[in-house]
């Protein structure tokens, strides 16, 4: 039966049923006399047969007929209660169909093949500002959307297209103008529908919302490219590099080439140089120190040190940077400017501040704290040190004579010739007018008296210039003083130096006079 049911229809199942039942019936009625004839050959018994053979067949085919129709009435309710449940299904699937469609913030809408609005779910209002009832059943909707007629047309040829099933659109762009007049971007997605027999009977477009987004995208562009016009017109080079041995740079700006003289695509990941060997050496030790301690302090370094670039002229820099976060490693960032016209300017006013112009000797202040230093250095060590106080004789006479120019090119030679004379440890300086000192480190009071002697003598020997080819000559007269013998401090030692070049020159000039020691000084 079953096999039946599969393959043939109703009206065959019934027609086979009632056929079989025919059959039956009259095979009963044709042989069912005989067979009782041949089963019960008593007359009274065949009789007694004879009239239940009826109510047997009846019997028998009613209970037939009982267990078919119990069969067939609870295949029926199963196949009922599976067809309701099956429609609950259905329709549970197509609510939550719709209130995706509805509650999704992506704008979804159907249309018909007329491109009229059939499906308009809540985003669809949201964004455009047309309520559902506005817009459905009517392709009032593209004119409002698309007011410009060129680009209406363009864009509806597009979505023919697909009424047409033409093909699928994905990521179409458009600018729509907004109940309230506003313009917004999206993006849409769209496709032909069909029904069961492949009909086309519509189009579904769904369309997000990307104003926001292109709009920031846009303002990142725009800070991109400030800032790599910033970048570019800095003054000096910016830079992001590893916090490595090499300082692995990972971006320079173009700066580079005229801090350095490289390509930035030279220095980036050492390609051809590390920033590390651009860095004189020795220097290295000191910037790996000041940019440990920021660090760990979490704060900005300022450094300034010599670089090399790469036409191997040397130039000094001032770096400011910080460490940042780059991917999970630790990397820096800053800028690397070149200072050295400042340097070479700071170098100039050191120089102007502790020379003197007219000589190119150290002046008063330099030599005052250059001979603090020296008889710390001297007490520490334990060493001596000598002290010369040269005072020219009749300076005044000379520029009487030959005028102040001429003095100042005597001044000149003459000066120039005693720090000619000296050794390289010894320090020269004019004290002032035609008054000089010369610190002799190490030097006792033999030893510094016949150094001063010597000086006495070869300026006394040697012609000065006076300037237009003509000389005169000059004597000078020196104090000689000795640490510790002499006094502990600056002022001790000039002080008996300077009497002690009083007492040459009260002497008659031209001679050396060692200071007088303590007890010489109190006894005469
Ligand atoms: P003495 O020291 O032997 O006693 O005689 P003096 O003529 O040298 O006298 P004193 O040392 O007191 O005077 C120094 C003179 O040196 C005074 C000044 O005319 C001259 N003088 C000082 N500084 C300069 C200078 O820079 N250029 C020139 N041309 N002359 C100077
Ligand atoms: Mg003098
Ligand atoms: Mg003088």
């Amino acid at each position: 039966m079953d096999k039946l049911e599969g393959r043939y229809t109703p009206l065959q199942r019934s027609l086979w049923i009632v056929g079989i039942y025919l059959l039956a019936g009259w095979l009963w009625i044709t042989f069912s006399d005989y067979l009782v004839q041949q089963w019960f050959p008593d007359p009274e018994l065949l009789s007694r047969a004879q009239t239940y053979k009826g109510a047997l067949f009846v019997l028998v085919t009613a209970l037939v007929l009982f267990l078919s129709l119990i069969r067939q009435f609870s295949k029926d309710r199963t196949l009922l209660s599976l067809h309701h449940h099956q429609r609950e299904q259905i329709r549970q699937l197509n609510q939550f169909r719709e209130s995706v469609i509805e509650r999704a913030d992506i704008w979804i809408n159907v249309l018909d093949p007329q491109g009229r609005v059939v499906l308009w779910n809540k985003a669809a209002e949201d964004i455009s500002g047309y309520p559902r009832e506005e817009v459905m059943g009517s392709d009032a909707i593209w004119q409002r959307l698309y007011p410009d007629e060129e680009e209406r047309a363009r864009i509806r040829a597009r979505a023919d297209e697909i009424l047409r099933d033409e093909g699928e659109v994905v990521g179409y762009e458009t600018w729509i103008t907004t109940r309230e007049g506003r313009e917004r971007q999206l993006s849409w997605n769209s496709r032909s529908l069909h029904d069961e027999e492949g009909e086309i009977v519509g189009s579904i477009a769904i369309g997000q919302d990307i104003t926001d987004i292109r709009m920031a995208e846009n303002t990142i562009r725009q800070r991109e490219r400030q800032l790599s016009t910033l970048m570019d017109n800095l003054p000096g080079m910016a830079y992001r590099c590893r916090y490595d041995e090499h300082w692995t740079m990972l971006f320079v700006s173009n700066g580079c080439r005229e801090l350095t003289g490289y390509e930035p695509d030279e220095l980036v990941h050492n390609n051809l140089v590390s920033f590390a060997e651009l860095i004189e050496d020795g220097s290295n030790e000191h910037i790996l120190q000041t940019v440990e301690l920021a660090i760990g302090n979490a704060e900005a370094f300022s450094i300034e040190y010599p670089l090399v670039r790469k036409d191997g002229k040397r130039i000094w820099v001032w770096e400011r940077g910080r460490g940042v976060d780059g991917d999970g490693e630790l990397a820096l960032e800053g800028i690397v400017l070149d200072i050295s016209d400042r340097k070479a300017l700071e170098d100039e006013l050191s120089e102007l501040a502790t020379r003197d112009p007219l000589t190119g000797l150290l002046n008063r202040r330099e030599m005052t704290r250059l001979l603090e230093e020296e008889i710390a250095r001297a007490k520490r060590y334990d060493r001596e040190l000598a002290l010369l106080w040269i005072d020219f004789d009749h300076f005044k006479a000379i520029n009487d004579e030959h005028g102040h120019a001429a003095g100042d090119s005597v001044l000149k030679a003459a000066s120039a010739l005693l720090a000619d004379s000296v050794r390289s440890v010894d320090v020269i300086g004019r004290f002032g007018g035609e008054e000089f000192v010369i610190l002799l480190p190490e030097m006792d009071r033999p030893e510094a008296w016949e150094t001063a002697e010597r000086l006495r003598r070869l300026v006394s020997e040697t012609p000065h210039p006076l300037g237009g080819g003509k000389t005169v000559c000059l004597t000078i007269s020196i104090g000689v003083s000795v640490f510790p013998d002499h006094g502990n401090d600056p002022y001790a030692l000039c002080a008996a130096a300077d009497r002690a070049m009083y007492q040459a020159k009260a002497n008659g000039r031209n001679q050396v006079v060692l200071a007088a020691l303590a007890e010489e000084a109190h006894n005469p």
